[in-house]
């Protein structure tokens, strides 16, 4: 025989030995893992069955590599191990509707013994008997009565000293399976290598939430499909999370208030969510979309800012900078400056929050970690707000329940944030069908499918629904000497000028720009706030044609408390004579938008 050839047939023997030594192991992972894949996986099923082959194949080999007493101990915990994960993912499933992410992970580790326990006992009941966890038990009680195999060599009756003709046919079979387990592994490793690269990614290059969720919009196929993956993401998540809010605290806790002249007492921040500012009449839109809006344009309570953009596309990204007094273009990072409620807190001010997007619950993902740990750790909570709602509600209109009920803390010293699930796809959910509007015949888009034009049409019933809330939130302040200010996180591709909607992962043209990141922006002011404050009335009007980007809209925040801080920066307060019309609006930190769009600086 020739030796390269000698070489080979030993090659392929080697690849079967792993699942000679543990097969026992490798069937039985794998058929739980397809469970899981079943249970759980909405996509990728049929990418996954191969992934899974080629990914235990590799856990088998590396079992082998151990010595053969403690590669057996390793086999039975690692079993448990993934028994035990996939108990827990399929219950969060079934329970929660969601699996075992970084939530789960977040509530196991910020949580005592107790609590877990409390929690689960609440949850612990006979439903779980007809719940898809039993069919985890099953397989492991199908598992421990199915005896396992003796290793390979035992099993087939191999003496100590076999005949060279028989050891020549055992070799031979030893190759064939090692030469078709070989194509096989080939043809799983070309199915799943793009997913391999959202895995390597996820674990090892981000570095931060931000680069996290990137990655779940990176073309994947499978993404985290086995309860283990999704574990790890947790703790990568959890790692991340622990030092950014780490600092974020210490941060909080440090600045001080300097002075406080309480100029305004009553502030009243409304953010909204996914709003193309081109979709709304008050900026232009053909469509009667905001009549209250435009209205109180015409009668001078609102005034509308006409150049504002958003710095980011992403509610997470968007929440940091607009929450912490960093701007884009500053020396430090952004979890070196304290948060703009906390430091009305520190002044003296009353700080509520009625969020209907970043009140904590267990399916919370990745971005809600990322923009809601601002808001949702612990520690920040309580240093930023005196008040907030604890329940989420299916439309935006249940936050005023909550500020009804709220109501009560008020001090005659308030900040009050609202949040609102605004035009956040599915746009469709965002508005009672009863109060719709618009239907398909409003439009002449002859280019949009029919689905197409159905999501541009609950887009604008989207608006017109929040337009509808804007006005029943400024009407519970209009007795009083309250000002108001509506910023939306960030826009929303809506066909404009081309045939996409939602979200797009790069920003690359000037019509991604316009959609998304062009923001409406307005303050509104009650009459006794006009009558009081001459001058804030004159300066918002001075500013209203000023090009500002949302990142310093705690600089303005601070102003009209009255609050001056170390991080305080009148440069970046449009209200403020000394307002630099020049600083570049850096998109996600890095593209220029009057540049992108062939603007020059004013
Ligand atoms: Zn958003």
């Amino acid at each position: 025989m020739k030796p390269g050839r000698h070489i080979l047939k030993r090659l392929m023997a080697l690849f079967y030995k792993p699942l000679q030594m543990h097969g026992h192991f490798f069937l039985w992972m794998y058929l739980l893992g397809l469970l899981c894949i079943m249970l759980i996986n909405a996509f990728g099923k049929h990418v996954a069955v191969f992934e899974l082959f080629l990914d235990l194949y590799v856990v088998t080999a590396l079992l082998s590599l151990l010595p053969q007493k403690v590669g057996r101990w390793a086999e039975v915990l690692l079993m448990a191990f993934f028994y035990i994960l996939a108990f827990v993912d399929v219950f969060c499933n079934w329970r929660f509707g969601a699996p075992m992410g970084p939530a789960f992970i977040f509530n196991c580790l910020q949580t005592d013994g107790r609590e877990t326990g409390e929690a689960l006992s609440t949850f612990l009941n006979w439903r779980i008997l007809l719940s898809p966890v039993m069919l985890v038990a099953l397989l492991g009680v199908v598992q421990m009565g199915t005896p396992s195999l003796p290793p390979r060599g035992e099993e087939d009756g191999l003496s100590p000293d076999p005949s060279p003709k028989r050891e020549r046919s055992l070799k031979g079979k030893e190759v064939r399976r090692g030469v078709v387990l070989f194509l096989l592994l080939c043809f799983c490793g070309y199915k799943s290598s793009v997913n391999k690269q959202f895995l390597f990614h996820n674990y090892f290059v981000a570095n931060d939430a931000l680069e996290m969720e990137y990655a779940h919009q990176l073309p994947y196929t499978t993404g985290f499909y086995l309860p283990i993956y999704r574990f790890m993401e947790g703790l990568k998540a959890w790692s991340i999370h622990q030092n950014q809010v780490k600092k974020l605290v210490q941060r909080v806790e440090l600045t001080n208030v300097d002075s406080c002249s309480f100029r305004s007492p009553c502030i009243v921040l409304i953010i909204g969510e996914s709003y193309n500012r081109h979709h709304a009449q008050l900026y232009g839109y053909p469509l009667p979309t905001t009549p209250w809006q435009s209205k109180a344009a015409k009668d001078s309570s609102l005034t509308c800012f006409t150049d504002v953009v958003a710095p980011f596309h992403q509610t997470s990204e968007v929440f940091k900078t607009l929450f912490s007094l960093y701007a884009y273009g500053e020396q430090r990072p952004w979890d070196d400056y304290s948060l703009f409620p906390a430091l009305f807190r520190k002044a003296g001010y009353n700080v509520c929050l009625m969020t209907n997007q970043f009140v904590k619950h267990p399916q919370q993902d990745i971005w809600d970690f990322s923009g809601g740990s601002i808001l949702n750790d612990e520690r920040l909570s309580a240093a930023q707000f005196s008040h907030r709602n604890t329940m989420m509600h299916k439309f935006d209109e249940g936050l005023l329940e909550d500020y009804d009920s709220l109501k009560q803390y008020r001090t005659g010293k308030d900040l009050i944030i609202f949040h609102l699930l605004g035009q956040h796809f599915d746009y469709s959910l965002r508005f009672p069908k009863e109060k719709a509007v618009f239907s398909p015949h409003d439009y002449h888009r002859p280019e949009l499918s029919q689905e197409e034009l159905e999501k541009l049409v609950a887009y604008d019933n989207a608006t017109y629904y929040n337009d509808q809330l804007l006005k029943k939130i400024v009407h519970r302040f209009s007795q009083e000497e309250a000002i108001i200010i509506y910023v939306p996180d960030h826009g929303e591709l809506m066909f404009d000028g081309s045939k996409t909607f939602g979200r797009s992962f790069e920003v690359t043209t000037p019509n991604e720009v316009y959609q998304q990141f062009e923001i409406p922006f307005w303050i509104w002011m009650s009459n006794s706030y006009r009558e009081k404050h001459p001058e804030i009335v004159r300066e918002v009007k001075d500013a209203r044609k000023k090009p500002f980007m949302t990142d310093n809209l705690d600089q303005m925040l601070l102003y009209l408390g009255g609050i001056y801080c170390q991080d305080y920066r009148q440069a970046d307060n449009p209200l403020s004579p000394n307002y630099n019309c020049s600083r570049p609006r850096l998109l996600m930190g890095k593209m220029d938008y009057d540049r992108v769009m062939g603007r020059s600086k004013k």
